[in-house]
């Protein structure tokens, strides 16, 4: 099943100013890879990614922080945390650390 993009609403690009001169420029849309449309796939990967956002932000940890804790590119996390990629495998990792991590403390 399929929905409009909430992205670009439907519209299927993004516009924004870019340098050089500030001009105003039109992309193709990433979250709907410029169809309009997002199916359930998408959905469920911004559903997903929204956790990511919560994890971190409950944690007040910054975008490069969160990305370094779990040793991946800030452009990676941002992807999943939007669900512009499937946030499966970051949320993983994240899990496997967080639990790493209580581990650790309870030792000590
Ligand atoms: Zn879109």
């Amino acid at each position: 099943m399929t929905e409009t993009c909430p992205r670009c609403k439907g519209t299927k690009v993004i516009r924004g100013y870019a340098c050089p001169g500030f001009r105003l420029v039109e992309m193709p849309c990433i979250d709907c890879g410029g169809t309009g449309e997002v199916d359930d796939v998408r959905r469920l990967w911004r559903e997903h990614g929204a956790t990511l956002k919560v994890f971190r932000t409950s944690r007040d940890m910054s975008l490069g922080e969160a990305s370094r804790w779990i040793g991946v590119r800030p452009s990676e996390w941002s992807d999943a945390e939007h669900g512009r990629t499937d946030p499966g495998e970051l949320l993983g990792r994240v899990q496997q650390k967080a639990i790493g991590d209580i581990r650790g403390k309870a030792r000590l």
